[in-house]
């Protein structure tokens, strides 16, 4: 999709290459329409091979495969499990799924991913009433790094197993290493927003092979060794297709490039709207990190200016540009009001200030300067 002047522009839509389609053409010639087949080997290597994970299984969705990735951490009910407050509600949903209990930690304000203390409060608050939490969520929100060497520090301390939702970050990175890799399952997202997609699809990565069977089995309706159809586990039906694992393939060609790109727009919104009084971009890059840039998001300072986000996406609708709140926090959701939250307020604090521009890797800069002048022409006007 490319933007013509007087185009919608979307917020991060599907930007396709040129060797989707050909993945695509193998299969269905080949007559490989079904949950496996070679695009799906191919994909699940490709995901390996870029992010150094051992093992991989492609899955219908995200959230499926946060699903699967906490019943292996042994997530089931009566249990607790930690998460950032400040996330998409897909993160949090499969606790539920599982007849668990959240707990939810607010934020810190450079990275705006979990916070290292509250998330030390919470862990010691919960020993002392003798709880231990069954797994930790660590989110890297809009592709930005967490702080990883101290909350994995934490994690380790207190004998939590973490499971890193890195939805929005394929392709990031900390200190070298790409994330993904660094809880004992990761998640990917491949959803029609995120930074390549399958239309809609996930992926699981484990280093454990064990568990990466498990998944292949529970994702394929936990089949037994029989010639009959036997139960012994509940299964599901999650395994990705053949056809949308080539679309996949496509793509994972392309993540370098999209990375690049993404970077490429933040920084250019960043120089060409870096004067205006009360705007200013973030999140920050923690010490060694590498962010996807994903979204580009920007935060509202109400002491310097009277523009308030829901303005600023209401104006920038009339010139048909779709912009976003940033993700409203968890706590403050109805589904989640009976839920614990240990602070809260930074999170609700980056809600009432922050929105998301378009960031579709298939932008040329004409649909840069067009959001810019945008922007521009509001805060001239106020
Ligand atoms: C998109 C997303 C998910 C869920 O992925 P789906 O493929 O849409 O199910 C989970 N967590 C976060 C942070 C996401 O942005």
């Amino acid at each position: 999709m490319r933007s013509q002047d007087y185009d919608r522009l979307f917020l991060s839509p599907p930007h396709l290459g040129r060797h989707e389609l050909n993945y695509l053409h193998k299969a269905i010639e080949d007559n490989w329409v079904a949950p496996a087949g070679p695009n799906l080997d191919g994909f699940e290597r490709d995901i390996c091979e870029f992010t150094g994970a051992q093992h991989c299984v492609a899955l219908t969705s995200g959230t499926a495969a946060i699903h699967l990735g906490l019943r292996l951490l042994g997530v089931g009910p009566g249990d607790e499990v930690l998460c950032p407050s400040f996330t998409f509600v897909a993160t949090a949903n499969p606790i539920l799924y599982l007849g668990a209990t959240p707990v939810f930690i607010d934020s810190e304000a450079e990275t705006w991913n979990i916070c290292p203390q509250r998330l030390r409060e919470a862990l010691e608050e919960l020993r002392r009433q003798n709880r231990r939490p069954k797994a930790l969520i660590l989110v890297h929100l809009y592709g930005m790094p967490a702080r990883l060497r101290e909350v994995l520090a934490i994690a380790a301390e207190f004998e939590v197993p973490v499971l890193e939702d890195a939805a929005e970050a394929l392709g990031s990175r900390y200190e070298g290493q790409p994330l993904g890799t660094f809880g004992q399952v990761g998640v990917f997202s491949f959803n029609g927003n995120k930074i390549l997609t399958t239309s809609g699809g996930g992926a699981l990565v484990t280093n454990t092979s064990d568990w990466a069977r498990k998944t292949r089995f529970w994702a394929t309706q936990a089949k037994d060794v029989a010639p009959y159809y036997q139960h012994s586990e509940l299964g599901y039906n999650y395994r990705l297709s053949n056809l949308l694992a080539g679309i996949g393939r496509g793509q994972m060609e392309l993540l370098e490039d999209r990375v690049k790109k993404r970077r490429e727009i933040f920084a250019w919104y960043q120089k060409h709207l870096a004067n205006i009084p009360g705007l200013r971009f973030g999140p920050t890059e923690p010490a060694g990190g590498r962010s996807n840039r994903w979204l580009t998001t920007l935060l509202l300072d109400p002491e310097e200016t009277s523009v308030t986000p829901e303005q600023l996406r209401l104006h920038l609708e009339t010139h048909n540009i779709e912009s976003r709140p940033l993700w409203k926090p968890l706590h403050q959701q109805p589904l989640f009001a009976a839920t614990p939250v240990f602070g809260g307020s930074i999170s609700a604090d980056l809600f009432a200030r922050g929105l998301c521009l378009p960031s579709g890797t298939a932008m040329i800069d004409a649909d840069l300067q067009r959001v810019s002048s945008a922007i521009r022409a509001l805060f001239e006007a106020s």
